[in-house]
């Protein structure tokens, strides 16, 4: 049993208001029990007395729900700093990069997978990221694909395969997407959680990512899309078609696009990766519109060696507020809230009683300072399922 009290300001994204609204609670308390579960987060006027004796005064900080990042790319090997530092010398970005991480990543053995995974799933920890979903994708062989799902799967029950990631050198297209969708996802499947597509320039057709998609749901997988990143393009509408969790990037969106995504009513969540327009230094997807239309957004970091190599879900918040428009509340409801919504489930990204125990202590009265002190280190302490996993309570 965990009991917090002197919480400034507790953000539960209480889920019975309506979406991107926090349910902020002041003068709070939370309780976690013994079943590392939330059991009270509401006044701290209203603590039950038997909750009382072992209470931890927080001292006036703010305290909200984990984050959770739903898109991630976290296996691989090596790094790209050298492209990072031509294309930052004027050479634009394109989908062909991903082919130098799959050359490391083929040369690295799994003890230097996991290694390099788990150290960046830390890294996000220490940063309040409490869940976090990764995908395959820098494999783009069946063995390849097969053992980066089961690093995958050391530091997340989140695993998605993305073997339609890129073609890879050596292949034909239409080859290759039979490879995907026969022996590859017979191999990759009982290893995932999820299948995903990069459908846009330089990656996959819509035609193509169609039956990968319809293959992947016949192996009971559910369905994730790279969407409208680098152009305007068929693949929010493929994923709204196929009734996907998740549609990611959608930077270049038309208003049927945004339309179809609003019918779906949160069912096709719109998730934004706001740092990797910044380390591509592109256009920022338009939030304010997706939101004002009645979209459901999520906010993830799409950590991944070449276009958006940081974990930090805080920066992604600023990034949110200050390039996109969208509110405070907003950005870190789509941090947490938002991010749950586009792995389909409720059990994170919110306090509610009997959701899990995860959640930040922020070193600040309230969660509006994640995007009003971008780059600060604003995270004390990270709970997961009511234990102490990173920071300290002081
Ligand atoms: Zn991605």
């Amino acid at each position: 049993m965990l009991v917090l009290t002197g919480i400034s300001s507790l953000v539960t994204n209480d889920l019975t208001l309506e979406r991107g609204k926090l349910g902020v609670v002041t003068n709070a308390a939370l309780v976690v029990g013994d079943d590392n579960k939330i059991a009270f987060a509401g006044e701290a006027a209203n603590l039950p007395r038997e909750f009382k004796s072992n209470a931890i005064d927080i001292n006036g900080r703010a305290l909200i729900p984990g984050f959770v990042d739903s898109h991630t790319h976290l296996v691989f090997g090596g790094d790209r700093a050298e492209e990072f530092e031509a294309r930052m010398a004027g050479k634009p970005y394109s989908a062909g990069g991903i082919r130098t991480t799959v050359a490391a990543t083929r040369n690295s053995n799994d003890d230097v997978l996991v290694a390099n995974a788990r150290r960046l799933a830390n890294e996000a920890l220490h940063t309040g990221t409490t869940t976090l979903e990764t995908k395959s994708g820098y494999g783009l062989s069946v063995v390849d694909e097969t053992r980066s799902l089961q690093v995958a799967n050391a530091i997340t029950s989140e695993t998605t395969f993305l073997g339609a990631h890129v073609v890879p050198a050596e292949s034909q297209i239409n080859d290759y997407v039979d490879l995907i969708c026969g022996e590859m996802l017979e191999n990759c499947a009982p290893h995932a959680k999820w299948i995903d597509v990069f459908c846009d320039r330089g990656a996959f057709e819509v035609d193509h990512a169609r039956a990968i998609l319809k293959a992947g749901a016949n192996a009971g997988l559910g369905l994730r899309i790279h969407a409208n990143q680098l152009q305007h393009g068929g693949g929010v509408q493929l994923g709204v078609e196929l009734g996907v969790a998740s549609c990611d990037h959608c930077t270049h969106l038309d208003s049927a696009d945004i339309s179809a995504l609003a019918d779906t009513k949160g069912k096709t969540v719109a998730t934004l990766l706001p740092t990797a327009e910044l380390c591509t230094r592109s256009k920022f997807p338009d939030a304010r519109r997706l939101i004002d239309a009645g979209v459901t957004v999520a906010l993830a970091s799409d950590c991944n060696p070449g276009s958006s190599y940081t974990t930090s879900m805080p920066l992604a918040i600023s990034l949110a507020v200050l390039n996109m428009n969208m509110t405070c509340d907003e950005a870190v409801w789509s941090a947490t809230a938002g991010g749950a919504a586009a792995l389909r489930r409720t059990d994170i990204g919110n306090l509610a009683v009997g959701s899990q125990g995860d959640f930040t202590i922020l070193n600040s009265r309230s969660h509006i300072h994640l995007a009003y002190r971008p780059g600060v280190k604003l995270v004390d302490a990270v709970f997961v399922r009511g234990q102490l996993v990173a920071g300290s309570l002081r």
